[in-house]
């Protein structure tokens, strides 16, 4: 009989799960606390759940525990990669993020980074995860037992998630909002709505989709250039949804939700950081309120790429600065990113299961 994993499961399907198994349906609700709250790594850590219970879900359940591979250390900064291995011995790669140091609030705040698929099947040109091909996406409970895991590795709780690891999160939506309701769920890990932030490459249909079902987490574009021609040329989905469709949805998920949506911008050197593309960007940043997020690109040379992605090159750093402070004279909310974790192939666009 195959065992059911029981990480991924609701409180309300957990509980179902317990009458299914002829108990009572609160055992389900202490199954949940057990897994999300206390991260329980083992049935025999469940002290208030019966011997002979415990016993039966040995036989019949497993908690769906990723395995952890390898875990990588920045020498320049607090960045740490886990390399976890699924059950079907498949792969995928979470970052924790240390956050700045002089920061609000630092001190009490730990940002992990998740993926959702194995890969990913978008191919955009400056991405390690790209050039791998799609296999499979994750279950919520794969994307759970990624925080579950990270929170017990470090020691410390995980405050902020991003949903920007591998993988396209809108292409697998319905277990990435499964996952962010265990998520969010106080009787489970408690973090909060306002931070977790959902990344998308551009699916204007997911995007009106969040709105309409009034999903309170953050969200944010890829967006990288105005230009539609070139933004077909370094992400391809943009033949199906073309620039002007994107922020069309950007701005309808801002009347219904009310959150500010984040424009993220990867500067990549005389492609797209010229004083024209600075302006179309002030332009639209003023359309409805929005943030800005600056990326240097990060070498992914390590991929071995051809075409477009062998020409792209980072913008220098004073321009980058330029453009940031450019975009503020104008009033528009704008952080630069930091370059946390390049050195383990842990920044932003990297993660591809490689080892420096
Ligand atoms: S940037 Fe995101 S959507 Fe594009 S290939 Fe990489 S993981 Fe996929």
């Amino acid at each position: 009989m195959k065992r059911v994993p029981l990480k991924g499961l609701s409180f309300d399907e957990l509980q179902s799960f317990a009458e299914s198994m002829g108990e009572k349906r609160f055992r389900g609700a202490q199954l949940y606390a057990w897994l999300y709250a206390k991260g329980a790594q083992t049935f025999d850590e469940m002290t208030d759940i019966s011997r002979e219970f415990r016993a039966i879900l040995q036989q019949s359940a497993h908690l769906g525990n990723l395995e952890v591979v390898n875990t990588s250390r920045s020498f320049s900064d607090a960045t740490t990669k886990y390399l976890f291995r699924l059950e079907d011995g498949a792969a995928v790669e979470s970052v924790l993020i240390p956050p700045e140091k002089k920061s609000p609030g630092a001190d009490r705040r730990l940002t992990l980074c998740v993926s959702t698929q194995v890969g990913c099947p978008l191919d955009c040109k400056f991405c390690a995860t790209g050039t791998m091909g799609f296999s499979r996406d994750l279950t919520a409970g794969e994307i759970v037992d990624q925080v579950l895991q990270a929170q017990r590795l470090s020691q410390r709780r995980i405050t902020n998630l991003v949903y920007m690891g591998m993988g396209e999160p809108m292409l697998n939506y319905d277990e990435v909002m499964k996952s962010i309701d265990i998520l969010t769920d106080d009787r489970a890990l408690n973090i909060g709505t306002r931070h977790i932030t959902v990344s998308t490459a551009g699916y204007a249909d997911r995007i009106r989709r969040m709105a309409d079902e009034n999903r309170k987490v953050k969200l944010a574009l890829s967006l990288h250039t105005l230009d539609n021609e070139k933004r077909t040329g370094i992400m391809p989905i943009t033949k199906k949804f073309p620039v002007p469709e994107l922020l069309e949805a950007l701005a309808y998920y801002y009347h219904r939700v009310r959150r500010r949506p984040t424009l993220e911008y990867i500067l990549f050197d005389g492609f797209n950081d010229t004083d024209e593309d600075l302006r179309r960007l002030i332009a639209v940043s003023k359309r409805f309120p929005m943030k800005v997020n600056l990326i240097p690109f990060h070498s992914i040379a390590f991929t071995h790429l051809a075409g477009i992605g062998a020409q792209l090159r980072p913008t220098p750093r004073e321009r980058i600065e330029s453009f940031a402070a450019a975009l503020r004279t104008a009033n528009i909310t704008v952080m630069v990113r930091n370059s946390s974790g390049q050195d383990i192939n842990a920044a932003c666009g990297q993660l591809a299961l490689s080892t420096p």
